[in-house]
């Protein structure tokens, strides 16, 4: 059951929609690139083949569609007239320009050319060496007809010996050619979907937002929740009322922000959102909600109303009661995770750097363990600048502090071999950890439960010459600590990274 219209979600984000590209619209743009290709005469060995089977010497403007080519060549016959009018010669020297069959000038559509010889002739060819046509050429090239109707409606076009003709797509400013610019061409401006930019900056333009919040809260601006009011409505045409204080029906106004159950939460939050007055059209309301706060804040109340359905979700399908305390700990937990992954400097201090020795890259692990709860573990890689490139969390069931540090361990050289990383120092602030690793210390030594795992850490530190293991104290590694810490005590699994700094590594 789709909740909000394919045409919504291709709309661009700070339209209302989700930005995602319409793919029979981007195939197109596909062909449009082959047919820029051809028609600039790219030095690809598929434009060769293609012109020499399918053109021979015929202008691409004017080639007829054949019933028997490829499909790919349909497509691009079919193409042409998307693109015709954005396609203009810009002149250089005259030379490489056709005077037949390419659009150099507003009427080039017109004439013909009678001859092969006729087909090959270059503008620069019909000009002379002041500037303007030569007639006695045009006459003698074209005959009285075409010579005639050539100098008196066609302005001799200024050269520029210096450089050379070249094709330009109109359309872009710089007349250069881009898959995005003939997808927008492609695309006519959508009708605007009426939000206000308060509720769309909010949610695309605030800094550190988890994607999945940031979806979530599209989904409630443009009431699409799997709330009450909207699964009775679409299921059985009646709307539910809440499962929660069983009043009227339950919008996500309500879920969110008016039910007495919602609203005490909010109550006890550091927002101190009052939520009587708010308007009862959900994006009115969120717009409301998110007027005048500056970024942080911004990030705070989302992370509240995220928080706030999932403790909704929970409650409504497991019974599980939501505590005030645990509204404050997850959301203030999301605000941690974001933090975090906002940081791009600073990761590690300036005194550990010192200890990295030629490793390329660094690599942070930390686990955190309590008896009563699940344990978790995180790691951050860092690159010689000490700038995060990747950091992880993970939670599961452990036995011992140990136990939850290896599997840091092992979480962060999966991530190392995956992203193609050779040269890595990881740091433990586990110091049995990294003498088993480092030799010093026999493995059947250590805790028998986790005998298993630490062979396969050992075994992954012997295949990679690269990867060295040491031992730091623990006043060096407080963010990672915080994120295993994070990770414990709400369960969260999440990997999160900057594109750009894994570049180098990928093959
Ligand atoms: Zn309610």
């Amino acid at each position: 059951m789709p909740m909000v219209a394919w045409h919504k979600i291709t709309t661009p984000k700070m339209c209302g929609g989700l930005g995602f590209r319409d793919l029979s619209k981007l195939n197109m743009a596909f062909n449009l690139k082959c047919l820029w290709k051809l028609a600039s005469n790219s030095n690809a060995l598929w434009v060769q083949v293609t012109r020499a089977k399918y053109l021979k010497e015929e202008s691409l403007w004017w080639s007829t569609r054949r019933t028997r080519c490829t499909s790919l060549w349909r497509a691009i016959m079919d193409a042409r007239q998307l693109i015709q009018q954005h396609i203009v010669w810009q002149l250089g020297n005259g030379a490489q320009c056709q005077v037949f069959g390419q659009p150099w000038y507003g009427l080039w559509n017109l004439i013909k050319p009678s001859s092969t010889r006729q087909r090959r002739l270059t503008v620069s060819e019909l000009l002379d060496s002041a500037g303007g046509w030569d007639n006695e050429k045009l006459i003698q090239e074209l005959g009285f007809a075409t010579a005639l109707y050539i100098s008196l409606s066609i302005k001799p076009p200024q050269l520029h010996p210096a450089r050379e003709d070249r094709i330009v797509f109109s359309y872009a400013k710089n007349g250069q050619f881009t898959l995005r610019k003939a997808y927008q061409l492609l695309t006519p401006a959508p009708a605007p979907l009426v939000f206000s930019t308060v509720i769309l900056k909010a949610i695309w333009r605030t800094g550190g937002l988890l994607p999945r919040i940031r979806v979530f809260l599209w989904k409630a601006m443009h009431n699409s929740l799997p709330v009450g009011d909207v699964l009775g409505r679409r299921i059985s045409n009646t709307p539910r009322p809440c499962a929660l204080c069983g009043d009227q029906a339950e919008t996500v106004c309500h879920a969110l922000f008016k039910c007495p159950w919602a609203r005490s939460l909010w109550m006890a939050s550091s927002v101190g959102l009052r939520t009587e007055d708010l308007p009862d059209n959900a994006s009115n309301l969120l717009t409301a909600v998110f007027v005048d706060s500056e970024e942080n804040r911004s990030r705070l109340t989302a992370n509240h109303i995220w928080t706030l359905w999932k403790l909704r979700c929970t409650e409504v399908y497991e019974g599980k009661k939501a505590t005030p305390q645990k509204f404050i700990a997850l959301a203030a937990s999301y605000d941690r995770l974001e933090t975090v992954a906002g940081l791009t400097k600073g990761v590690i201090g300036d005194d550990t750097k010192q200890l990295v020795q030629g490793g390329t890259v660094t690599c942070v692990v930390d686990g955190s363990f309590s008896m009563t709860d699940t344990g978790g573990w995180a790691y951050i890689f860092t690159d010689k600048n000490g700038s995060m490139m990747e950091y992880g969390l993970q939670h599961g069931i452990v036995s011992s502090p140990l136990h939850a540090e290896i599997m840091a361990m092992q979480l962060a050289l999966l991530s190392a071999s995956t992203r193609g990383i050779k040269d890595c120092v990881f740091y433990t602030d586990c110091a049995a950890l990294s003498r088993v690793i480092n030799n010093s210390l026999q493995p059947d030594q250590l805790d028998w439960r986790v005998y298993q795992e630490l062979m396969n850490v050992i075994y992954c530190f012997k295949r990679n010459p690269g990867f060295a293991c040491a031992h730091i104290s623990r006043d060096h590694i407080v963010l990672v600590d915080d994120l295993a810490k994070v990770a414990r005590n709400n369960r969260i699994a999440y990997v999160g990274f900057t594109f750009s700094s894994f570049k180098p590594y990928l093959l």
